[in-house]
């Protein structure tokens, strides 16, 4: 069989990327499981959507982004980021405003006072920046979002075993293309082994909590963050980086550690909220927690997202779709 361009992988980036080469190039994904399947970095129905990052380039990459999620959202007519404040806490706080503030994006600080007076459930934590542009993502809604409006053909439950620059091999036929792009999240390393990336098995928790909570992040180590679940009494909360390495192609088995740990985190944060559901999703990781966006031995390469990727779903689409098109 021939096609123009092989996507590996219907996560986030595979789709996006779909989506970005859409009445360009003719786009066959493979999936090896289903959209939003439960081992997939992507699966789940909230991600947080914010500016604030220490590191200048990543503000303007989150701004850019905020632009292509509104052009989503208009283009498909569904609401995908619900607006929501955000509580930035901890020893990056002063990085991250002066990176919004030098950005020009809409960030001030806010004392443990008002904090108490406007979110009295983040009281006695001290002072914080209050960013207002961030959002909740519906990552379920996007990924079906993007499944609907990416004009590609998605072929799921077909695994592809390993590839070259202009060959795709599936357990049951070799596909010869003019472009293979591989976003396969933990397993792009046994697809491209010269990427070096490692996975390991993070823990979300599900309590049950009053409306009107903000997001929040705490930037002491380990960084623990949460937000609402808009439309239900939900309230997610992790430990950023603090499940254990595993090998993605195991089982995944809930860690007793890590489990304490988000126990731990939820106890500091919102004490006494009833713990409704452990969810375990694995973190696609580089070294310094850059992304991998380029072409490797003439293979397009997405992965090693370190668990922040999602908030630039449809930009690293786009940039991934242009090397696609630059054939560089
Ligand atoms: C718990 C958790 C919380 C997060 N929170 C945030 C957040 O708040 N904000 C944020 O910006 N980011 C967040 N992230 C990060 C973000 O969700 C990920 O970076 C992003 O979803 C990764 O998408 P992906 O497409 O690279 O990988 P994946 O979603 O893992 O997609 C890869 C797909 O490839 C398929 N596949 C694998 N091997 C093969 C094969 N051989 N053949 C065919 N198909 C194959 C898999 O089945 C899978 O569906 C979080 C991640 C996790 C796990």
């Amino acid at each position: 069989m021939h096609a123009d361009v092989v996507i590996v992988g219907g996560g986030l980036l595979g789709l996006s990327t779909a989506r970005a080469l859409r009445g360009r190039r003719d786009v066959l994904v493979l999936e090896r499981d289903t959209v939003g399947n439960a081992r997939s970095g992507s699966h789940g129905r909230t991600r947080i959507f914010r500016l604030g990052y220490a590191d200048p380039r990543y503000v303007a990459m989150a701004q850019r982004a905020a632009e292509r999620w509104r052009a989503l959202e208009a283009d498909a007519g569904v609401q995908l980021l619900d607006p929501t404040p955000q509580l930035t806490f901890g020893p990056g706080a002063d990085a991250v405003f002066a990176a919004l503030a030098a950005a020009g994006a809409p960030a001030e600080r806010i004392t443990a006072a008002a904090i108490k007076k406007r979110f009295p459930a983040f009281a006695g934590r001290g002072d914080a920046v209050l960013e207002t542009a961030s959002a909740v993502i519906a990552a379920d809604r996007t990924l079906a979002t993007l499944r609907t409006h990416a004009g590609a053909e998605l072929r799921e439950r077909v695994r592809v075993q390993r590839l070259d620059a202009h060959h795709v091999e599936t357990t049951s036929e070799i596909i010869e293309a003019r472009a293979v792009v591989v976003c396969a999240g933990p397993w792009t390393r046994s697809l491209v082994p010269r990427i070096a990336t490692t996975t390991t098995l993070e823990h979300v928790g599900y309590v049950r909590a009053r409306a009107g909570l903000p997001i929040f992040i705490d930037f002491a180590e380990p960084a623990v963050y949460g937000l609402p679940t808009p439309g239900s009494d939900l309230y997610k909360l992790a430990v950023h980086h603090g499940g254990p390495a595993i090998d993605p192609d195991r089982e995944f088995v809930p860690d007793p550690d890590a489990r304490a740990a988000l126990h731990h985190a939820i106890e500091r944060w919102l004490p006494g909220a009833e713990l409704v559901e452990v969810d375990i999703c694995p973190y696609d990781n580089t070294a310094d927690e850059e992304f991998i966006v380029e072409r490797i031995d003439g293979i397009v390469v997405g992965a090693g997202t370190s668990g922040h990727a999602f908030k630039f779903g449809p930009l690293l689409g786009e940039q991934l779709a242009q090397l696609v098109l630059d054939d560089r």
